[in-house]
């Protein structure tokens, strides 16, 4: 099976930092409390890294 991006949520700020890194997998609704993965298997895995470095509370992780 594919591994999958999964977030944490409640150790989840919503700061937005993965939405604007890679929006073709994250998204944040307005006045959500955490950030929802919109995308679980695909999109650019360069980006997801990137995604998962750059969370303030490490909270995005790969799932087998
Ligand atoms: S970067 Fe981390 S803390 Fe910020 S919205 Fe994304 S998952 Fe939540």
């Amino acid at each position: 099976m594919a591994k999958t991006v999964v977030i944490d949520t409640p150790e989840c700020t919503a700061c937005g930092t993965c939405v604007e890194i890679c929006p073709e997998v994250f998204a944040l609704e307005d006045g959500a409390e955490a950030a929802t993965v919109i995308q679980p298997t695909g999109g650019p895995e360069d980006s997801i890294q990137e995604a998962i470095g750059s969370c303030p509370t490490s909270c995005i992780h790969w799932q087998d």
